[in-house]
C-alpha cells in the first residue's frame, strides 16, 4: 500500500452519517497528525467546526466528488461513496449507518454487498478503535486488493442492474394494465383435430369446426386476441381474451395455426423444449392417444406467422413439484434459452406441467426471468394479484354455443367457485 496522506469521508453531516463523520473528527483524526481527513459534505454547524483538529479540513457539499478521490490515498464511506471510490481503484473502508465492514477485501466484500456497504442492517454499534487500527495497519504495509475491485464492483454495471429495473417497472406496468379486469377469460385447449378420435381417454382436443365457430363467436362479441406477451410489450387491451394451447401438437401447427390467420387471431402455445421428446409421452403412460409434438421448424413457423406467442412448459413434462430446487430452475431457465435461440426472440411465459405448482414454483418462474405463470385450474380468480399463478378454464370437445358464452363470459370463474365447481382436479393428464 502506497503512503497515506490523505483520506476523505463523504457524507451528510447530519443524521446517522453526520454521527460518523464526528467519531471521525474526535476519535480518528487526533490519532494520525500527520494525515490529513478531508470531511466532505454538509450542511456545516458549529457543532463540527468547534472540534475540528489541525489535521481535518470540512468541506460543504461539493460539485465535484471526482475531484476529492483524485486527492485522496485511502476513502472512508458506505452506498455509492465506497463503490464510487472503489471504481476509481482507491482503497475503501467500509461504514455506514448501520454497520463496520472495514476494509474492503476478499474477506469482508461480501458482507459489505449485503449491507450495501455498511448502509442497511440491523444497526450494530461500532467502535472507534476498529477504524483506528484498520487505517493503522494500512499504513504500516497492509495490501489491499485493489486489481479485484473491477471484480467486486460487476454486479453494479449497469448491465446487470438495468434488467432487474425494467423488470421492475414491466411488472408495474402489466399490473396496471389488468388490474381493471376482474376476471380475464383465459382458455386452456390442447389438441386441434378434423375430427374427434377414436379411444382418446382424456378428451384433450376440439375439433377444427368447433374452434372455428369459437373464434367467430368471440369475435362477434368484440374479444380482442391477446397474448401475455402483448401485455407485456404494453399493451393496454380493453375486452381482452387468451388462447393457449398446452404441450404443442404438431396439429396445433397443422389446424390451429391456419384458423389463427383466417380469422386473424392469435393465440399462445405452451410446448416443450427438450427436441428429443416428439410426442406425448407422458400421456401415453397414462393410456392416451399417441399424438406427435411439433418439430423445431414447425414452432419457429408459428412464431414467425406473428399469430402466434410461443411460451414454455418446461423440458420434458415432469411434475415440478416433486423436482429439487436445482432440477426446477433448470427445468425453467434452459427451456426458456432453448427456445429463445430456436424463435431469435424472448420467452415470457411458462405454463406449469399438470397445471402441478406451489409456492416454490411460483418463484422459481419468476427468478427465472419470465412474466407469466400460468397454472390451470389454481390461482386467483383476479389475473393481476399474482402474474406468477394464473388461472385458466379448460375447454373440452363438444362444447355447445351457451356453455362457451358462460365460460367466456367474464364472470364464469367467479360463478364456478361459487358453485364450487372449478376448483376440482379434472382428470386429464396434461
Ligand atoms: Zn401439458
Amino acid at each position: 500500500m502506497a503512503s497515506i496522506s490523505h483520506v476523505a469521508w463523504i457524507g451528510r453531516l447530519t443524521g446517522p452519517k453526520g454521527e460518523i463523520a464526528y467519531r471521525i473528527i474526535t476519535e480518528v483524526a487526533p490519532h494520525f497528525p500527520a494525515i490529513t481527513f478531508a470531511i466532505v459534505g454538509g450542511p456545516l454547524s458549529e457543532r463540527f467546526s468547534t472540534v475540528v483538529g489541525d489535521n481535518v479540513v470540512l468541506s460543504d457539499f461539493v460539485e465535484d466528488v471526482n475531484q476529492q478521490f483524485r486527492q485522496s490515498d485511502l476513502v472512508i464511506g458506505a452506498g455509492r461513496v465506497a463503490l464510487e471510490a472503489m471504481a476509481f481503484g482507491l482503497p475503501v473502508i467500509a461504514v455506514g449507518e448501520a454497520c463496520y465492514v472495514g476494509a474492503i477485501d476478499d474477506e469482508t466484500i461480501d458482507e459489505a454487498k449485503a449491507t450495501n456497504f455498511g448502509d442497511c442492517a440491523e444497526p450494530q454499534a461500532w467502535q472507534a478503535s476498529r477504524l483506528i487500527d484498520d487505517i493503522t495497519q494500512l499504513i504500516s504495509g497492509a495490501e489491499l486488493p485493489l486489481d479485484k475491485y473491477t471484480d467486486y464492483l460487476a454486479d453494479y454495471r449497469l448491465s446487470r442492474v438495468a434488467p432487474q429495473v425494467m423488470h421492475c417497472y414491466e411488472r408495474a406496468v402489466i399490473r396496471a394494465a389488468l388490474s381493471r379486469f376482474a376476471e380475464i377469460p383465459v382458455l386452456t385447449y390442447h389438441r386441434v383435430l378434423p375430427e374427434a378420435p377414436q379411444g382418446s381417454r382424456f378428451n384433450v382436443y376440439v375439433t377444427i369446426d368447433e374452434l372455428e365457430q369459437q373464434l367467430i363467436q368471440l369475435k362477434r362479441r368484440g374479444f380482442q386476441f391477446v397474448t401475455f406477451k402483448d401485455i407485456a410489450q404494453g399493451m393496454k387491451p380493453t375486452k381482452p381474451i387468451i388462447l393457449t394451447f398446452d404441450d404443442g401438437y404438431e396439429d396445433n401447427y397443422l389446424h390451429l395455426l391456419p384458423l389463427l390467420k383466417k380469422h386473424n387471431a392469435k393465440a399462445v402455445i405452451f410446448v416443450l423444449a427438450d427436441d428429443a421428446l416428439t410426442s406425448n409421452r407422458w400421456d401415453i403412460e397414462l393410456g392416451e392417444l399417441e399424438a406427435a409434438l411439433m418439430s423445431s421448424e414447425q414452432i419457429d413457423e408459428c412464431h414467425l406467422s406473428g399469430h402466434v406467442e410461443i411460451a414454455s412448459h418446461g423440458l420434458s413434462h415432469r411434475r415440478l413439484t416433486t423436482l429439487t430446487d436445482d432440477e426446477l430452475a433448470f427445468e425453467m431457465s434452459a427451456s426458456k434459452q432453448r427456445l429463445e435461440a430456436l424463435i431469435n426472440d424472448e420467452v415470457v411465459s411458462f405454463a406449469y406441467p399438470y397445471g402441478d405448482c406451489d409456492q416454490r414454483e411460483s418463484e422459481a418462474v419468476a427468478a427465472a426471468g419470465y412474466r407469466f405463470g400460468v397454472a390451470t385450474i389454481s390461482g386467483p380468480v383476479k389475473m393481476a394479484d399474482n402474474l406468477m399463478w394464473i388461472r385458466r378454464i379448460t375447454m373440452f370437445p363438444k362444447t355447445d354455443g351457451f356453455k362457451f358464452w358462460k365460460k367466456t363470459s367474464g364472470w364464469y370463474l367467479r360463478y364456478c367457485k361459487f358453485k364450487g365447481k372449478d376448483f376440482v382436479n379434472v382428470s386429464s393428464g396434461s
